[in-house]
């Protein structure tokens, strides 16, 4: 290797925001950041739907009192105030878990949960002032339902059947 083949590089330091001349051209800090949407997102299909603070921890629903905690998408979950569970007694979606230490709450998603695992519950599974088709607790089975509901009506449409059974009540 020659003199000739060497190439030198500039400086590729790029300085950190907070000092210098650009540091007026940083966002306020209320700015939204790019993953907020996504994280909220995630926390509604999670369940992390509030109340939020400084709002009471209490179910808009039926106003009683649960257990109010963080979670990684910067959106709280109201949990039942109850001891952990057996995770295989909740329904997939629905378990929640409590990191020790700074105690924030993630939602185990659909994941099996480990033997003998224990789990919190979100209070809307318990909540009295929903009914059992706003909680939706088995989702997929629900889905399930309706998608074979669709194909026994478009069957019985095939075969010239009614779709639906009279009301003969
Ligand atoms: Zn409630």
């Amino acid at each position: 290797m020659g003199d000739d083949e060497y190439v030198e590089c500039e400086d590729s330091t790029v300085p950190l925001p907070g000092s210098g001349p650009d540091t007026f051209r940083q966002p306020p800090t209320d700015t939204r950041q790019p993953w907020e949407p996504a994280d909220r997102a995630q926390a509604a299909v999670d369940g992390a739907t509030g109340p939020e603070p400084p709002a009471p921890p209490l179910c808009p629903n039926c106003r009683l009192p649960g257990e109010r905690r963080p979670t990684y998408t910067g959106r709280h979950v109201l949990l039942e105030p109850i001891p952990p569970i057996p995770a295989h007694l909740v329904p997939a979606g629905h378990r929640w878990t409590i990191d020790t230490g700074a105690g924030i709450a993630w939602n185990r998603g659909l994941d099996e949960p480990p033997p003998g695992a224990l789990c919190r519950i979100p209070h809307r599974l318990a909540c009295p002032g929903l009914a059992l088709d706003e909680i939706r607790p088995w989702a997929w089975l629900t889905s399930l339902r309706e998608h074979n509901e669709a194909e026994a009506i478009r069957r019985s449409d095939e075969a010239g059947y009614p779709g639906r059974w009279p009301d003969a009540g």
